[in-house]
């Protein structure tokens, strides 16, 4: 056994990466997420819920169907949202599973603890993340 030892196979970053977080600060951040999760499948839940009643009405005339539409459009919307931040809390709580929550995804830094307090599920440092969105607007 040598040095090589004290990094993980990627090589990337050092084995005690993520220590910035704290264990006790990463429980809590566990126990928000599926929180968050539980809330988002009782939400998806009750829309589809919705979504049958919406079924048994009858479309009398144009009006009420063009209104039905935008209703659709709207659970549509609603469903892609629940369905993207869902994903993301999944993400978060793999890196917990990982030992991986709190790491920056591009550079391997530790991520602001009040980063992470505002937006659990962020995988970027704020200095990636403002690089990303620059990117962004520089491709818009
Ligand atoms: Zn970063």
């Amino acid at each position: 056994m040598s040095l090589s030892f004290c990094n993980n196979f990627t090589g990337k970053t050092p084995i005690f990466r993520g220590a910035g977080v704290k264990k006790k600060d990463i429980e809590r951040f566990k126990e928000r997420l599926e929180e968050e999760r539980r809330e988002l499948l009782r939400r998806a839940r009750q829309t589809l819920q919705d979504d049958m009643a919406l079924d048994l009405h009858e479309l009398s005339d144009e009006l009420d169907f063009a209104a039905s539409q935008a209703d659709q459009g709207l659970i549509l919307r609603l469903r892609g949202r629940e369905k993207g931040m869902l994903r993301k809390i999944n993400v978060a709580l793999q890196r917990i599973e990982d030992g991986e929550f709190g790491v920056c995804d591009r550079c391997g830094e530790d991520i602001a603890l009040k980063r992470l307090e505002i937006r659990p599920v962020t995988t970027l440092c704020i200095h990636c993340k403002q690089e990303q969105e620059e990117h962004e607007r520089m491709l818009a």
